[in-house]
């Protein structure tokens, strides 16, 4: 399933998707610009930004192989973790001036034991991300940002001042009301945009200056709010789950007659569905209140199922959702049990719901299309 756009601001989008250094990145460094690379969407961006730094999350988008991640990290890595390190050993990073690892998970902490040695980045860093969301972590969460803080100035010589972080997160929260804005659009009865674009849109927000990116996204909503939408699908589909940065894999999802119109991924409604409260006091504060306690949370975060069933739950009513796809990268146990749970609820509510084990590369399409095949068959409309 396609949209017949034939827009700028989206082909510029789907290339910045389907390559690591693209044109607005290498614009950013012949201008002599910072990148900052960074391992999980727990990540601040907005102190990058606030740096002066342009934050670019992590992926292994063109990656062939993990032949010599495979000396240092087990097989039982999962396959994203591999294939980034891969990439870090070939030199195809060489574009970031730092990485920043989070203790997302072990898979992402070996990583970082082994990039710090092995990869020729200048600057590496570390934060440790709590394991549950109350205020003892919040106040956990605001020293690590202290700490990172610290570091970058110490290393790049900068100042990260208050009124700088402000103004980083004005500007972060305006990408997120422009791709909620996107977001309302896809609750249409016809939307605009199909799952695979809309996901690329998203993907592209991590890889782009976020000024030029936002002109780009008003450009799109603009072109693309008045259009007729998609009517031809089967089912509306929501898709849950953590690394899913390849539009291509919604692409076969599509082409089967599902429209995927909602998410709850790092590349989705998780990073962007509620804004930083925007004031004048502490911004590190506000930060770490948005990051560990107000956004959608993910499977590492201890206690908090409840919330993330309740925000799958509202999700599927607004965007009126008739079966739910939860992804998985093999070998991901957060994600493991977390779609258990998540599936158990939802076909108790009457969702169907559909678990894919995955390799960060996609492979098994044909497989991969059977499976949605006959979920599409199950849901009936
Ligand atoms: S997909 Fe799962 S195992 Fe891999 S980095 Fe993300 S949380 Fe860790």
């Amino acid at each position: 399933m396609q949209t017949s756009i034939k827009s700028r601001a989206l082909k510029e989008f789907a290339e910045a998707t389907a390559t690591l250094a693209n044109p607005a990145v290498e614009e950013w460094k012949r201008q002599g610009g910072k990148v900052v690379g960074y391992f999980c969407s727990y990540f601040p961006e907005e102190i990058a930004t606030a740096a002066g730094f342009l934050p670019f999350r992590m992926r292994a988008t063109g990656s062939k192989g993990t032949e010599l991640a495979d000396a240092y990290l087990s097989s039982i890595n999962c396959s994203f973790t591999r294939h980034c390190f891969n990439m870090g050993l070939l030199g195809e990073y060489g574009f970031i001036d730092g990485a920043v690892c989070l203790s997302t998970c072990d898979h992402v902490r070996r990583v970082y034991d082994n990039w710090k040695w092995k990869v020729n980045t200048p600057f590496v860093h570390m934060m440790s991300l709590p394991k549950k969301v109350e205020e003892p972590q919040v106040g956990w969460y605001r020293d690590e940002m202290v700490n990172l803080k610290q570091a970058l100035e110490k290393h790049f010589s900068v100042k990260i001042t208050d009124d700088r972080l402000w103004e980083a997160i004005r500007l972060h929260n305006e990408t997120r009301r422009l791709q909620r804005q996107l977001y309302e659009l896809r609750k249409r009865q016809n939307p605009p945009i199909t799952g695979a674009e809309a996901l690329s849109v998203m993907v592209a927000g991590t890889a782009m200056p976020k000024q030029q990116y936002n002109l780009l996204l008003r450009e799109l909503l603009d072109e693309i709010s008045q259009r007729e939408g998609n009517a031809d699908y089967k089912a509306r589909l929501m898709i849950l789950g953590g690394i899913l940065d390849d539009p291509g894999y919604i692409e076969v999802i599509e082409e089967q007659g599902g429209l995927v119109v909602t998410d709850m991924l790092c590349f989705g409604t998780k990073i962007m569905w509620k804004d930083v409260p925007e004031g004048t006091g502490d911004p590190l504060a506000a930060l770490a209140q948005y990051y560990i306690a107000e956004r959608p949370s993910c499977p590492r975060m201890f206690g908090d199922y409840p919330r993330r069933a309740d925000f799958v739950r509202d999700m599927v009513r607004e965007f009126k959702v008739d079966g739910i796809i939860g992804e998985r990268l093999i070998f991901c146990d957060l994600w493991a049990l977390e779609h258990y749970l998540q599936a158990k609820e939802s076909k108790a509510g009457g969702v169907p719901y559909l678990i894919l084990d995955r390799e960060y590369l996609l492979a098994g399409i044909g497989q991969l299309r059977t499976r949605v095949q006959a979920f599409l068959e199950t849901i009936r409309r």
